[in-house]
């Protein structure tokens, strides 16, 4: 079985700015985290790329051996070159799989491919989340209970402007009140798309076991079923049978 090519993409700002995160939360960054998990497994290929590296990591060589993409993205969405951009987005109408992770919500790659606003309400107090799991016959929740429960996050809450989903797979529960479609599938042409809330940068959270798991599980179902060169176009064509119109 020939193995699932990951590139981890984080922005990768949080962590060489504030101290605390740097030595208490992520001293290998967001991506090192989460690159080390999916290590540990043999389906899967997996590299990182940072926005500071030249293409911001991500040069055609890349893109081009990516299957499943992972996005996060904060503080400096607006740095993320368009032209970049405009590559992710064919590559994902072309069959390469989307994660976007938390803050990416506001990103230009999964705004672009949403056509809507993606905003939200947030607030940022360190109150528990309770993620339930609402499809659990989706392959993103194989493996989980009923819920996860995350001790702290930022808090992000209804309306979240994005199209329907074509799945919702969790709902986050927050204890101030809120509720937030967490976990939710697209299709974009021939690529998957896979939004999950959790993993504000300042709480340990892409350390926890069933987060990571849901990560993996996404990797899996975002992988491309089928894949295609160039975004096709309409042509004519001659039809299949003989076809006798009256007069
Ligand atoms: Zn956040």
């Amino acid at each position: 079985m020939s193995k699932i090519k990951v590139t981890i993409w984080n922005e990768y700002r949080h962590e060489k700015r504030s101290e605390h995160i740097a030595a208490k939360i992520y001293p290998e960054g967001i991506h090192g985290a989460i690159a080390s998990y999916l290590k540990k497994f043999d389906n899967f290929e997996v590299r990182t790329a940072t926005l500071d590296e030249p293409f911001h990591g991500l040069p055609d060589e890349v893109l081009d051996n990516t299957d499943v993409l992972i996005w996060w993205g904060h503080i400096a969405h607006g740095e993320v070159s368009d032209e970049i951009v405009e590559k992710i987005y064919k590559k994902v109408l072309c069959g390469m799989g989307l994660i976007a992770l938390h803050s990416a919500h506001l990103s230009k790659i999964f705004t672009k491919l949403m056509g809507t606003s993606c905003t939200l309400k947030w607030r940022e107090i360190g109150e528990k989340e309770r993620l339930w799991v609402v499809e659990p016959g989706h392959p993103i929740a194989e493996g989980i209970d009923e819920y996860i429960e995350l001790e702290h996050e930022e808090m992000y809450g209804e309306r979240f402007d994005i199209p329907q989903p074509d799945s919702l797979v969790f709902i986050g529960w927050f204890q101030g009140g809120e509720v937030f479609r967490s976990g939710c599938c697209f299709h974009r042409g021939y690529g998957k798309i896979f939004y999950f809330q959790p993993g504000h940068e300042t709480y340990p959270i892409y350390y926890n076991e069933k987060i990571l798991k849901v990560i993996k599980n996404a990797i899996e179902w975002a992988k491309p079923v089928k894949r295609i060169d160039t975004i096709q176009c309409y042509h004519i064509r001659e039809p299949l049978e003989e076809v006798k119109i009256s007069e």
